[in-house]
């Protein structure tokens, strides 16, 4: 029996730690119950996660990783600080031929807006993929419907990811003619 459970690991972590600070175990492990269900500190935990995902500081200050700055740099001296602006997401692996042809770029587009971009064209919140119009010809109301936080982006692409079609072949027709099936 391994402790915390594989299946309830976050709810046990807390009530430890919980524990700590009241008088009873079972008062620890209700607390702990109640913060792993509750709807808000859920979000925030997968905001968090996409952020780290994604290669970005999450900005929670308790976030060390995230938090920490180089002590060696004087106060006001800019530190250089590492952005992933292009992601990945395809239903065939790394290895597979063919993921070039089924793979949609998540890309940054500044301003804390992600496109969908997928050969010159990006898709919509109505997921219909359409021709990306220069910079200057992007108004607001083609923006709203175009740009998306990160979260929404890549749930688009995950969702649009396996109905690709190229040559009248899906992404997932592609995975199951070219991934061996053990
Ligand atoms: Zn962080």
């Amino acid at each position: 029996m391994t402790y915390p459970p594989p299946d309830d690991r976050l709810r046990h972590l807390l009530a430890q730690h919980i524990n700590s600070r009241v008088t009873s175990w079972n008062l620890a492990f209700a607390i702990a119950g109640d913060l792993v269900h509750a709807p808000e500190v859920r979000a925030e935990l997968d905001r968090i996660a996409t952020a780290h995902s994604a290669g970005q500081p999450c900005g929670d200050r308790t976030c060390t990783p995230c938090a920490a700055t180089d002590s060696r740099t004087a106060e006001g001296t800019p530190v250089a600080v590492a952005w992933t602006t292009s992601i990945q997401v395809s239903v065939l692996p790394e290895d597979n031929i063919n993921r070039k042809f089924f793979t949609i770029n998540v890309e940054y587009r500044g301003a804390n807006r992600w496109a969908v971009a997928r050969h010159g064209e990006c898709l919509s919140i109505g997921e219909t993929w359409e021709h990306e119009p220069t910079s200057s010809e992007r108004d607001e109301a083609w923006l709203a419907t175009h740009r998306f936080d990160l979260a929404t982006a890549l749930h688009l692409a995950k969702q649009t990811a396996p109905h690709l079609c190229v040559n009248g072949e899906t992404a997932v027709d592609s995975y199951r003619r070219t991934q061996a099936t053990t």
